[in-house]
């Protein structure tokens, strides 16, 4: 029984299928793909898109039966009685807790993308990861028009990126005018300002006249699951961003592995 039909879980029905095993994925929602679904709509990443469309092929071609629109819980685990539960549950994105004063626009990287809220003219985005997300949301964001400020707690927007796709996405935000700030810390909100800190001298850099508040600060696991089948004794192994967030390549690879050592 694999549970969750992100990468990680695709992956792992396909290689457990192909073993001999008689594998069943379940996901949540009615499309599979998880995360990768949101990566194919940041701008200049649609071949993102593959990996799922690969994925799917490699699940048809295994006969995987798949349940969609399919949320699993303990109860649904029970009726299923199946010998091994692979939790690929995947993650969501991490809402840091900072002090907040009127009622400034937050939304989420996953948001914007699902179009969830509209987005106001001047949009400050705080990005804790300096990947694909934080750059991506403010091209996205300025390509629409809306005045970006890109504030990073590294010293360069997507630092943890390849130097070309870096240097890429740097020239396109500096051709749409966005402005980035390096060494900034989330501090506060309130109205129409976002009170940010500068890591190394921690002196206070304010921006007013805020609209909206982009969070780009990372995924949290979603592994509920896992702790609710812990009395039930049925071999259950955690993988991709359920186990810890990170990227499609590990969700992947602990897909394989996993399937593989049943
Ligand atoms: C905007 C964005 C851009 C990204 N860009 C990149 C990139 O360029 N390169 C890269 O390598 N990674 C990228 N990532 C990260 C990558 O997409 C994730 O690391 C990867 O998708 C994790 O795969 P997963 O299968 O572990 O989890 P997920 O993709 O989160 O999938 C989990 C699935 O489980 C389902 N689910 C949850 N609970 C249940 C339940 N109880 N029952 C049934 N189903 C359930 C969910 O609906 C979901 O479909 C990006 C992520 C985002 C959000």
């Amino acid at each position: 029984m694999v549970v969750g039909g992100g990468p990680a879980g695709m992956k792992a029905a396909v290689i457990a299928a192909q073993r001999g095993h008689h594998a069943t994925l379940f996901e949540a929602e009615r499309r599979l793909g998880g995360q990768a679904l949101l990566a194919q709509m940041l701008p200049g990443r649609a071949e993102f898109g593959g990996l799922i469309t690969n994925l799917q092929r490699e699940l048809e071609l295994a006969g995987v039966q798949i349940h969609k629109g399919a949320r699993v819980d303990r109860a649904a685990v029970m009726a299923e009685a199946p010998d091994v539960v692979l939790i690929a549950t995947g993650a969501i994105p991490f809402r840091p807790a900072f002090p907040q004063e009127g009622a400034l626009q937050i939304v989420d990287a996953w948001q914007v993308l699902r179009g969830q809220g509209t987005i106001g003219q001047s949009v400050v985005v705080i990005d804790w990861r300096a990947d694909w997300i934080g750059i991506g949301i403010a091209e996205h964001l300025a390509q629409l028009g809306r005045s970006v400020r890109l504030a990073v707690s590294g010293i360069a927007a997507g630092e943890t990126l390849p130097l070309y796709v870096r240097d890429h996405s740097a020239a396109s935000l500096h051709k749409l005018g966005v402005k980035v700030l390096p060494y900034m810390r989330l501090y506060g909100s309130d109205s129409d300002s976002v009170y940010l800190q500068h890591v190394c001298s921690n002196e206070a850099v304010v921006i007013d006249k805020v609209d909206t508040l982009v969070l780009c600060t990372g995924h949290t696991p979603v592994d509920e699951l896992s702790d609710s089948l812990a009395d039930l004794g049925v071999e259950t192994h955690v993988i991709g961003d359920a186990a810890s967030p990170r990227t499609a390549e590990e969700a992947v690879y602990e897909g394989l592995k996993v399937a593989a050592e049943i």
